[in-house]
């Protein structure tokens, strides 16, 4: 492996698969990225626990490190060079957080609006928020800053979250005198937010408004069918919108037949077209796109155990790269349980070590 190349990490929470949205958002430029930078892919579960604590939810997060697991493997994240690893398994995630918490200010994050929206989607008041869940930007900064990361491809709702641990990173650097950590660039998607089927809100794994990569032909054929458009065209021949218009937001984004596209919202404008004829184009470019995926999927699920195998090589080696981290990390703040620590692990006299 190359050496000098620069740090990418991203990652998604364990709450269900993966969809059309996540692809766009973010799984799109991981996989073109794959081999310009040495690429970190981190399976969020602790994450999940901000929003999700309970037993039940606890008890559904096996099933859901599979899954997404298999989704990056199915959309061409090669394990071989990228490392997805699982967020718990990492100690050192546990106690680069708690570091961190101390360079970031209450209000700072209160003030964030997608502490609100997560707030709002898990149903909880201003009062009732666990501290665990205003600190989300935290704990995603020590994601981020643990593998010393240059580069974060996401959503556009994780932009503002991207940018605490910019000011984290800056703080720390600042604060001890030293360049531990780089501060991360965001690289947000062609698609920044893809809309649901709904035509409502972002495409969410939780909003039963999405397209899973996971979607057979059939699925999809039956969610396109029903896919929200323009509400004030009752009729084909009303001449209608393709702006905002979340059929052709998908065409745009998935149908590589950029002449089909053009000349359906022609039509479409002049009242030329049923959405019928519209849907069924779509449902067959989204099948032509997940069909590889698909593929992969079945070369993957045919050879049990490959997918825990990819986790725990993942996860051992990112367990690695974490140990240097915090290495680093306390000897620039001058921590004294450095050389206990060291004293600890080479099985030496700790008066010995200056
Ligand atoms: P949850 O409902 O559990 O929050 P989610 O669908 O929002 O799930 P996350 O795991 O929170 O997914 O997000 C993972 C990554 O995918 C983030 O970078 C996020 O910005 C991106 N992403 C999620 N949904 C979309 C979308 N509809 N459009 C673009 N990017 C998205
Ligand atoms: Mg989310």
């Amino acid at each position: 492996m190359n050496k000098k190349r620069k740090r990418l990490l991203t990652g998604d929470r364990p709450t269900g698969k993966l969809h059309l949205g996540h692809y766009v958002g973010s799984l799109k430029n991981r996989v073109a990225l794959q081999e310009q930078y040495e690429c970190f892919f981190i399976v969020a579960d602790l994450h999940t626990l901000t929003t999700k604590p309970e037993k039940e939810h606890v008890a559904g997060l096996a099933a859901n490190i599979y899954d997404i697991v298999l989704d990056y493997l199915s959309v061409g994240i090669d394990p071989q060079q990228s490392t997805i690893f699982l967020q718990s398994a990492v100690t050192e995630e546990f106690e680069l957080n708690l570091l961190l918490t101390m360079l970031v200010t209450l209000p700072r994050l209160a003030r964030l609006p997608s502490l609100k929206d997560m707030a709002r989607a898990a149903q909880l008041d201003e009062e009732r928020l666990p501290l665990g869940l205003i600190g989300y930007p935290v704990l995603q900064a020590a994601d981020i800053l643990l593998p010393r990361a240059h580069l974060v491809p996401v959503g556009k709702d994780n932009e503002a979250h991207v940018e605490i641990s910019r000011e984290i990173a800056r703080r720390f650097n600042r604060l001890y005198d030293a360049e531990v950590f780089p501060v991360p660039e965001v690289l947000v998607g062609d698609v920044p937010t893809l809309v649901g089927i709904d035509g409502q809100s972002k495409m969410s794994k939780s909003l039963n408004n999405a397209i899973f990569l996971s979607d057979n032909e059939k699925a999809v054929e039956k969610k396109v069918m029903r896919m929200y458009t323009d509400p004030k065209r009752i009729r084909a021949d009303i001449p209608g919108r393709v702006e905002g218009n979340p059929v052709f937001i998908y065409h745009d984004a998935f149908n590589p037949n950029l002449a089909e596209v053009k000349d359906l919202k022609a039509r479409y404008r002049q009242g030329k077209v049923g959405d019928v004829e519209v849907k069924r184009k779509l449902a067959r470019a989204l099948n032509n796109f997940l069909d590889p995926i698909r593929e992969q999927r079945a070369y993957y699920e045919a050879q049990p155990g490959m997918v825990e195998e990819v986790l725990v090589v993942g996860t051992r080696r990112m367990q690695t790269v974490a140990r240097k981290t915090m290495e680093l990390v306390y000897e620039a703040m001058g921590m004294p349980s450095l050389k206990l620590r060291r004293a600890i692990t080479r099985d030496v006299d700790f008066r010995l070590l200056g």
